[in-house]
């Protein structure tokens, strides 16, 4: 399967000049609401992932996911591992798991994010499973933006990659490209501002 593709057919691999979350600015942008607004591509995009965390072995009972990025590909996950799903959410900035959704003594939960950029998000998710009393067994994306390693892959993680070392991270396909610091981004220096993805209709 080429998932790149498959992001440049939903129109999901963005060309422009961009402002990201961390602060940085990029040349390009994946907006996996593209390729999730199709089912029938979240439906495959979850499968090949399920295939590929299946051959690993590890016991998973349920997928968890920061919202609101990862809930597509997680439920998606989730269906396609025939287990659980739950997810964790932000309130007033901090990670938390609501909405009644109930942890057991060393249940063991994956992890899923649409897209892995350095993992900050995964990981907070994780942390508060795990104060939950949940196992954390493992990591995966539909998308790896090429700072962590990912199973499979032989790209060693650069320092940025917050994911623990000692679990697996599974995503389909690498995307890397260049991010810039703003004061010396060749975008702006060639006159044009950068913006947050979504803030311009897209
Ligand atoms: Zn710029």
């Amino acid at each position: 399967m080429n998932i790149e593709e498959i992001y440049k057919e939903a129109n999901a691999l963005l060309e422009g000049h961009f402002l990201l979350s961390s602060g940085k600015h990029s040349k390009f942008y994946l907006q996996s609401a593209k390729v999730l607004e199709n089912p029938k591509t979240a439906e495959k995009l979850a499968m090949a992932l399920a295939g590929q965390i299946k051959k690993s072995g590890i016991t998973i009972d349920t997928v968890c996911s920061p919202a609101l990025g990862g809930v597509l590909a997680g439920y998606e996950l989730a269906r396609s591992l025939g287990v659980r799903f739950i997810f964790a959410e932000r309130v007033d900035k901090k990670m938390t798991i609501r909405r009644g959704f109930e942890i057991k003594k060393g249940e063991n939960i994956l992890i899923c994010e649409d897209i892995i950029t350095t993992g900050g998000s995964a990981l907070e998710a994780a942390v508060v499973a795990q104060s939950m009393g949940a196992n954390i067994v493992g990591f995966s994306a539909l998308a790896n933006r090429g700072f962590c390693k990912r199973v499979g892959s032989d790209k060693e993680s650069k320092p940025t990659c917050k994911l623990p070392k000692n679990l697996p991270f599974f995503a389909l396909a690498d995307f890397e490209f260049d991010i810039y610091e703003s004061d010396e981004c060749p975008l702006c220096k060639d006159g044009s501002t950068a913006y947050k993805p979504g803030s311009r209709g897209n």
